[in-house]
């Protein structure tokens, strides 16, 4: 897949013609990943932000929620929860919290481990390298950080850089997005790293998102979270407000297009269908986005009581649910499609399936 052939998709409106892609791209996930569909548990363990980000509900200026962080013991009760319900895999998310300790995650993370065995995935933001390493050495095995965009003019714009010093010195020095340095720190410390975008931020043309795909590729992320930009009320950023030529829209069908071009791309990467994408199309989203690629999706752990102040966009699915409803409803939707779950961890399989070499 070459940039203009990503292009000619990402613009293509005929119905029939996107059929073909999502077929195609349902059919090397088949060939490359298999019919398992593996759950990853998701635990919101904090909404305190530092960050300022133009897109995000819960950045550090929204005076409006109220913020939270679940104790070590709630924590560990979600993750037995995964175990129960045989998920392979949880994910720890939060807003970039200082006030989470290294110490203290690392020693959740040790107790989850040895008593669950559960693959152990972290969401919580640029953190410092001595902190990914002492979350790695306690067990953790993946990290998400999402790169938001490959544009350094548009990243600078939606994720405004803060002013203490956890930032890498190299962020001045290098122009790239300096998420994209942290994900190769990331990985020369032994985590699998996850990214992604989100589809039709405003300020994303469609050459923006088509680099983004590429980028997928180039740095053979194993991960890859795409989903659609849900506008929140309490964020600056508006689509209304943007007036540029070749604007992504922030549809579901751009959606479902972006997750088939990023498994034409990255064949062996583990893709979600993504909440926001079950957000903006409740009845299909998340089925459609098992149809066009994805193989992993991420049920809600998070107690009730928090669920609702984790609001990094509006109206998130699954916000009045509990955890049994939510792992009955994707059990059922598994079933449905004929694919079945993934028992185990579900790490990324690199190069050897069907003797297939990486492309
Ligand atoms: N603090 C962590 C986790 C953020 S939430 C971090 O910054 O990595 C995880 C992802 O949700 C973000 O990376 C972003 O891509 C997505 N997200 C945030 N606000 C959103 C919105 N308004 N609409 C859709 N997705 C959003």
């Amino acid at each position: 897949m070459n940039k203009k052939q990503i292009l000619a998709w990402l613009y293509e409106k005929d119905k029939k013609k996107l059929e073909q892609l999502f077929f195609a791209a349902n059919e090397i996930r088949q060939k490359y990943v298999g019919n398992d569909i593996h759950l990853r548990g998701l635990i919101e363990i904090s909404n305190y932000c530092s960050r300022e980000c133009a897109y995000c509900g819960i950045h550090k200026s929204n005076n409006s929620i109220q913020r939270y962080r679940m104790t070590s013991k709630e924590i560990i009760d979600c993750a037995r929860l995964a175990k129960k319900f045989k998920y392979g895999t949880i994910v720890m998310q939060s807003g970039e919290d200082l006030n989470i300790k290294a110490e203290w995650l690392a020693d959740i993370i040790y107790k989850i481990k040895k008593e669950t065995s559960l693959a152990i995935t972290l969401s919580l933001g640029e953190r410092s390298y001595n902190d990914f390493k002492i979350w790695k050495e306690a067990g953790a095995d993946r990290y998400l950080l999402r790169f938001e965009t490959t544009d350094p003019n548009l990243y600078k714009i939606i994720h405004p850089s803060k002013s203490i010093e956890t930032i890498r010195q190299n962020e001045n020095k290098l122009n790239i997005n300096p998420r994209i340095f942290i994900l190769k720190e990331l990985r020369n410390i032994g985590y699998a790293i996850g990214t992604g975008v989100m589809v039709g931020v405003p300020g994303q043309t469609y050459d923006t998102l088509a680099n983004d795909i590429l980028a997928f590729k180039e740095i053979d992320i194993d991960m890859i979270g795409v989903g659609p930009y849900i506008e929140h009320p309490d964020t600056t950023l508006s689509i209304n407000k943007i007036n540029i030529n070749n604007q992504v829209e922030n549809t579901d069908e751009m959606t479902y297009k972006t997750i088939a071009l990023t498994r034409l791309a990255c064949p062996e990467s583990n893709i979600p269908s993504t909440t926001a994408l079950s957000t903006i199309n409740k009845k299909s989203g998340r089925k459609t986005g098992l149809l066009c690629g994805a193989n992993i999706i991420m049920p809600n752990l998070t107690p009730l009581i928090y669920r609702s102040k984790y609001e990094i966009y509006p109206n998130k699915y699954g916000i009045d649910l509990n955890a049994e409803d939510i792992n009955a409803n994707v059990v059922n939707l598994i079933k449905s499609i004929g694919r079945n779950i993934g028992i185990g961890a579900g790490h990324r399989t690199k190069n050897h399936i069907h003797g297939l070499k990486q492309t």
